[in-house]
């Protein structure tokens, strides 16, 4: 299962920031998903379950920002949304855009450590 793999890494490099931090004990993770960064939020909550078993995360929360996929259109100087399945053309003037701007994303923002 891909996102049990994915829950992993964000489990271990929590830790690793959390211990460089002082804190031995994670109350809560955020992580930034990007709608096009290809990670079910539904699948990755049940994996991190799995995955934060017996670690420093071993009773944190997984808390998941989902970043909507947007595209830059030039000739409008706006974004737009590109939805899901994505679909690049600017609603402004009905032109392709090849810029994305946002969705790729799969990143921790912020860790919480336990009081
Ligand atoms: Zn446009």
């Amino acid at each position: 299962m891909h996102e049990l793999s994915i829950a992993t890494a964000i489990v271990d490099r929590a830790a690793e920031l959390a211990r460089a931090d002082g804190t031995d004990a994670v109350a809560a993770v955020t992580v930034r998903v990007g709608e096009l960064s290809g990670v079910v939020p539904k699948a990755l909550d049940f994996a991190f379950e799995v995955a934060r078993d017996g670690t420093a995360l071993a009773e944190a929360r997984l808390v998941v920002e989902a970043v909507p996929a947007r595209a830059w259109c030039e000739p409008c100087a706006a974004e737009f949304p590109v939805g899901m399945p994505p679909f690049f053309w600017c609603p402004g003037c009905d032109r392709p855009s090849t810029a994305l701007r946002s969705g790729r994303e799969l990143e921790i923002s912020r860790i919480e450590p336990r009081a």
